[in-house]
């Protein structure tokens, strides 16, 4: 008689187990294959982790599968073991990592979807005219040495300003990987789905003959089918992502690359809430592969590396064109240059110049609407948003008011919904604010606005950014979207007219993300080459502090400095990355039930070494009309930390509390 063979596969369910179905067919499956299943009432695909011939389920009651998907190749074991660090670390069973990092149409019951993107992935390479490659200067030189010589695992932090040329280091490392290797393949991430265009092309003209893939959540479904395939087959050697593209499918993978490695978006805020940035140092350790992180402000815990020899530091002094310096940075003091509209008149003196000489200033604020809140003076009523603990922004144009946490959308009320007053004023100020005043200021200049509000419409915001690179705007004024990877030519003013606020706020990396942002904005002032007898690009931070330490080590170009007092500053105060954190977060109709369910959780027993802290209700306590509390859970040993947090979820999950929850490592925002 013949012995069953039973399949151990993970579905895309919360539950926490792997689930056990009877093969009955001819060739056995293999794991990493994905097969066609019922489970409950529906049919659902899941992933084969193991083959075997016992289950603790007599087999008569376990079901056959039915279909396996031979036209998907399997998953590599590697790929498996990926999946299963992301879901142990941070704390997710292993199919809700692994099937949700497969586009849709690959675990849809029907194959058509698969089918079709099988075919057209035979289809051949439109010819591309290739670009050749600039010389390397010194420092370049060595990083991408360096980067190529290191035998097996390393990992490099890639530091250097703005204009630096660290894209031409990952672009000659990467020449190198491939021609060594026939079958190699490069995961390239970037931070936003907006700068993938730019790098595409760069990648794309310089290996002419190689199929470069995109994977980022803007992807219609097809498409993405299409590149994750090609990566997943081998036949794609250059994979070009967001952070989504950590989790691809990458069989020949020999090197990864990591731009902005700082960058915030790298790390997922809801569902699996990994890094992506520590899966790649986990994915290249696991592969024995380079891994290069490259930052003109790396994140604290990547320096930190460095100094203590972890990751290796390749630093790139000098912008690479050789006569682009560096933007003089100046701090207005606004306790002497008073501002009227939230301009100075240094500031407007500023604009003005650049205007007479033709060359373009850049204004950068990070509040988008027209004002952040509008107010009743006779009664002190506020516009607050009915479902969140947040205000109601107004956005004039539209006559809305709108909240930027739940979208909640209500008229501008004509008069106090109090009092009756019929002098309500907006107070404080958005892009569109400054865009009315400096329309009113400079009535000939051309001036455009990108935001998120103005960038809603698809390929809008390449319209936009192409408007300022083929010289049409005098003035642009943006928030952090403006900020990264942009290199306009003519500009040669970027002002921050409102950077304060992240100075005094309660989340410890508030100081670090504004540092970066402003080095970044500060970067996209004059990176080409100075016109003959034009002047250094200029940088204008209005401040009411401008002795704030963070202030003074930008205006000296000075990362090291700053990273160094921040430094010790987290050592001092018992912050990451000299201790491991995770974040329980619990949301319910009522405050008192979430700060209930994290009582509970808190009281649980725990090693010494674990400290739970007092629950808390969240800074923005009340979002869409839930009310939300968190517990933070700390430890100097990231293995004792992991282990605790295993047993106590566990706990959690078998407590009969009826909370939404859940848990971050590493938390982000505090
Ligand atoms: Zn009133
Ligand atoms: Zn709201």
């Amino acid at each position: 008689m013949q012995s069953e063979r039973i399949l151990e596969i993970v579905l895309d369910t919360p539950l926490e187990r792997i689930f056990d179905y009877k093969w009955s067919g001819e060739t056995l499956p293999k794991p990493g294959q994905f097969t066609l299943l019922n489970f409950g009432r529906r049919e659902m695909v899941g992933l084969i982790v193991a083959v075997k011939y016992e289950s603790d389920v007599p087999v008569e009651k376990l079901k056959p599968v039915i279909a396996v998907r031979e036209q998907l190749n399997p998953v590599s074991r590697h790929w498996i073991e990926l999946c299963q660090f992301a879901a142990d670390y941070y704390q997710r069973p292993l199919g809700e990592v692994a099937l949700p990092a497969i586009p849709k149409n690959c675990r849809a019951s029907k194959t058509t979807a698969l089918d079709k993107a099988l075919k057209k992935l035979a289809q051949p390479l439109k010819p591309i005219v290739p670009s050749t490659p600039p010389r390397l200067n010194d420092a370049q030189q060595t990083a991408v040495h360096k980067i190529v010589q290191a035998k097996g695992y390393a990992a490099n932090l890639l530091y250097g300003v703005t204009g630096s040329g660290k894209t031409e280091v990952y672009l000659q490392a990467a020449s190198e990987i491939l021609a060594r290797d026939s079958l190699a393949q490069i995961l390239v991430l970037v931070p936003e789905i907006n700068l993938t265009p730019q790098l595409f092309d760069h990648l794309q003209n310089r290996f002419p003959e190689v199929f470069v893939a995109t994977l980022h959540s803007g992807m219609a479904e097809g498409e993405r089918t299409v590149n994750w395939l090609a990566a997943h087959l081998g036949k794609a050697r250059i994979i070009l992502g967001t952070r989504l593209a950590i989790l691809a499918s990458v069989p020949n993978l020999k090197m990864i690359i990591i731009d902005e490695e700082h960058d915030a978006s790298y790390k997922q805020q809801e569902g699996l809430r990994y890094s992506a940035r520590d899966l790649a140092i986990w994915r290249a350790r696991q592969l024995d592969i380079p891994v290069v992180l490259g930052s003109a402000t790396p994140s604290l815990e990547s320096w930190q590396h460095a100094n203590t020899g972890r990751y290796t530091k390749l630093s790139l002094p000098n912008r690479a064109v050789d006569s682009a310096v560096l933007p003089a940075v100046q701090l207005i003091d606004l306790s002497k240059d008073k501002p009227q509209d939230g301009l100075t008149s240094s500031l407007i003196a500023a604009l003005k110049l650049r205007m007479e000489k033709g060359e373009q200033s850049l204004i950068y604020l990070n509040r988008r609407g027209y004002a952040p809140v509008i107010a009743c003076d006779a009664c002190g009523w506020m516009s607050s948003c009915t479902r969140c603990s947040a205000f109601l922004v107004l956005h004039k144009q539209e006559y809305k008011l709108r909240c930027h946490h739940c979208s909640l959308e209500v008229r501008i009320p004509k008069s106090c919904p109090t009092c009756g007053n019929a002098d309500i004023q907006p107070l404080g100020r958005g892009t569109q604010r400054v865009e009315e005043h400096l329309q009113l200021l400079f009535p000939q200049a051309r001036i455009r606005r990108i935001d998120a509000d103005s960038t809603r419409l698809k390929g809008s915001a390449q319209d936009a950014f192409d408007t300022v690179h083929r010289g049409e705007v005098d003035i642009l004024i943006g928030t952090q979207m403006v900020a990264k990877g942009h290199d306009f030519k003519n500009l040669t003013l970027v002002a921050a007219i409102n950077p304060d606020t992240a100075l005094f706020s309660q989340d410890y990396r508030a100081g670090e993300r504004l540092f970066s942002q402003l080095m970044q904005v500060a970067g996209r002032a004059g990176r080409a080459a100075q016109k003959e007898g034009g002047n250094a690009s200029k940088v204008l931070i209005q401040t009411r502090y401008p002795q704030h330490p963070l202030y003074k080590s930008l205006k000296m170009h000075d990362y090291p400095k700053f990273a160094k007092d921040c430094l010790q500053e987290r050592q001092q105060a018992g912050l990451p990355p000299f201790v491991f954190q995770a974040m329980l977060r619990a949301e319910a109709n009522e405050l008192q039930k979430a700060l209930e369910f994290l009582n509970y959780a808190a009281q649980l027993p725990a090693p010494e070494h674990i400290i739970i802290h007092s629950p808390i209700p969240m800074s923005l306590m009340k979002l869409a009309n839930s009310e939300r509390a968190q517990l933070l859970v700390e430890s100097s040993s990231r293995p004792a930390l992991q282990a605790f947090l295993k047993e106590w979820l566990q706990q959690l999950r078998d407590s009969k509390n009826r909370v939404k929850w859940n848990l971050e490592v590493d938390p982000a925002e505090i």
